[in-house]
């Protein structure tokens, strides 16, 4: 159902995923479970979200081979020192029940906490590749300079970059660093967190194109190249995100959907380079 993207480590991630944040861990064995069944093979999870080990769960009991999961989960705030980068990375993968994660990031860089060194941070998650636990090293919420700092003083590029991406805020600065370094970019909150959903001008494409408003949004990210995993609780609207690989946006909805930009106003999360 799905088209996927090269990383630049030589791997590969499926471009449509399945985000569970806020998915409640007591319901989130079904919930994923129920995501698989509807063809995601690629979920997101969060040490931060408290769902790992539902996540796992319904890893196991659908069955599928391994091999064909994607499955990235973030380091949470509270760990970002190197020896709680591996503690903590262990226990991701006990609570997930898996051998191999496929790709961990830093979740926020917090550039004044920890005397503002994420880059031994960086190092610590990049390092887990060569112990095999680990398939790619990534970040999140990396701003341009982050993304510099890492990599000056490592000299370690990290392969994903997962940060807010929508209409309302299309996060050009950060999406055009990280593409220039050769990093895929991972669009968080593709709906905007659902705030992009009654927007009319998507409405009146949706209408014109027989497709929803979810699916002209979803199709947006798909065309600019970017990895999406949309949440939702509810069956149909998994199915209905996930039908965006039958249909193309021509270059007049495109700019139109481009036009929807409202600058820093637009940002729904906190901002990365104050947030800690
Ligand atoms: P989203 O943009 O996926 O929007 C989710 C909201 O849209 C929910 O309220 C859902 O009910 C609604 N929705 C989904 N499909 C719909 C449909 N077809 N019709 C109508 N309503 C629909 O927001 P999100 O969940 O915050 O972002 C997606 C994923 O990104 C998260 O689940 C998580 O995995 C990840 N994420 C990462 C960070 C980060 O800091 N790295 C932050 C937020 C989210």
């Amino acid at each position: 159902m799905t088209a996927t993207i090269d990383l630049n480590d030589g791997t590969s991630i499926p471009q449509l995923g399945f985000g569970t944040y806020l998915v409640p861990p007591q319901d989130t064995a079904a919930t994923v479970g129920s995501a698989l069944e509807a063809g995601y093979r690629h979920i997101d999870t969060a040490q931060m979200y408290g769902n790992e080990a539902e996540v796992g769960q319904a890893v196991a009991d659908s069955g599928l081979p391994r091999q064909e999961l994607y499955l990235t989960s973030k380091l949470d705030n509270g760990n970002h020192r190197p020896d709680d980068v591996r503690r903590t990375f262990e226990e991701s993968l006990t609570r997930l029940g898996l051998e191999r994660l496929d790709l961990f990031l830093i979740h926020w860089p917090l550039p004044t906490r920890y005397d503002g060194d994420y880059v031994s941070t960086w190092k610590a998650v990049a390092d887990l590749i060569g112990e095999g636990t680990l398939r790619s090293a990534g970040v999140s919420n990396f701003e341009p300079d982050h993304l510099e700092r890492i990599i000056g003083e490592t000299g370690i590029v990290p392969a994903v970059n997962q940060i807010e991406v929508h209409p309302y805020f299309p996060n050009e600065r950060a999406r055009e660093a990280s593409l220039r370094h050769g990093i895929a970019v991972e669009a968080w909150g593709p709906l905007g967190q659902g705030a992009v959903l009654g927007d009319e001008a998507v409405a009146s494409i949706a209408e014109r194109t027989g497709r929803t408003p979810a699916q002209v949004i979803l199709r947006w990210h798909i065309q600019r190249g970017d990895i999406v995993f949309p949440k939702s609780m509810n069956r149909a609207r998994m199915e209905e995100n996930a039908r965006i690989f039958d249909f193309e946006l021509s270059p007049e909805d495109v700019r139109a959907i481009n036009g929807l930009d409202r600058g820093p106003a637009g940002r729904g999360g906190p901002d990365p380079n104050t947030f800690d």
